[in-house]
């Protein structure tokens, strides 16, 4: 059912530590037909748009023996008066958000013509912490703030022109809502759901949310089925390892547990997307 892998992390992601040739050899021995290599580019200071540079360099030496990598990136939602503090001295440090009352905006950390000029040809869009407030550690982390917090977010996402696939929906590293996807209305779902198909968006998913991961086996099969209502209304999905090559080095194969996960839900071989040549920048 799931013939390409559309998130990997290689080395050049601070937290990944996967050497492009390990992912070549093993993506060849596997089948893939097509890996796409996502390092992370959260804010716009050197650090992670040298890290994407040098991803960028490092894909583009590998491709010449093999024409299966494609070079994307994880691109996520940052306040945009972080963005603004940066862009203005070049470094996050010394950065003090401003008191207001509303939500701050949100921002990316480069544009399309910027990706574009690195030879990235898409990106995942995808909310990884709150950006509303000043101090997230003691805001009022409430499950209903968190909740309209990541689907403010995930609707921004789906109407952005950067964003190819909208990454691991509803994922939090807080694992707020891992025991019952139902916490989160079906109406937000619905919303988003008509935001991605105007917008010609990609679904993503995500082995962490599937099968991997904090989430309970009755939150993947419901993750699951919400991911096949998406695809039943005309939203394609792709697959995404998320690899990070945690703790050895290695491209772990997790495909077998997550296509039982989905055609439980219904899927079949052929309904799992690969993003095609014209949609590709
Ligand atoms: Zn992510
Ligand atoms: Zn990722």
């Amino acid at each position: 059912m799931i013939h390409s892998d559309w998130h990997i992390h290689s080395e050049y992601s601070y937290d990944a530590m996967l050497p492009l040739e390990t992912l070549i050899a093993r993506g060849r021995e596997l089948g893939l037909r097509r890996f796409g290599v996502t390092d992370h580019a959260n804010y716009n200071d050197e650090k992670f748009l040298g890290d994407l540079r040098a991803s960028a360099e490092n894909v583009k030496r590998a491709q010449a023996d093999c024409p299966e990598l494609i070079l994307g990136v994880e691109l996520t939602p940052i306040a945009r008066p972080e963005f603004d503090y940066i862009a203005k001295t070049g470094t996050r440090e010394g950065y003090v958000a401003p008191i207001q009352d509303t939500p701050y905006d949100i921002e990316l950390a480069a544009t399309k013509e910027e990706l574009i000029s690195l030879g990235v040809r898409y990106a995942i869009g995808a909310a990884h912490w709150r950006v509303d407030v000043a101090d997230r550690a003691n805001a009022d982390n409430s499950l209903d703030n968190l909740i309209k917090e990541w689907y403010r977010q995930q609707m921004w996402l789906a109407c952005d022109e950067r964003v190819t696939i909208l990454g691991h929906p509803w994922y939090n590293g807080r694992a707020v809502w891992y025991e019952d996807f139902s916490v989160i209305p079906h109406s937000m779902n619905m919303d988003i759901a008509a935001a991605l198909k105007e917008n010609g968006k990609y679904v993503e998913c995500n082995v962490c949310m599937v099968c991997a991961g904090k989430a309970s086996e009755k939150f993947h099969h419901q993750y699951a089925e919400f991911l096949r209502e998406l695809f039943e209304m005309g939203i394609p999905i792709t697959y995404g390892s998320d690899c990070h090559g945690k703790p050895t080095g290695e491209y772990r194969d997790r495909r077998g547990a997550a296509e039982k996960i989905l055609a439980a839900a219904g899927f079949r071989d052929g309904d799992i997307s690969e993003l095609p040549e014209e949609i590709l920048w």
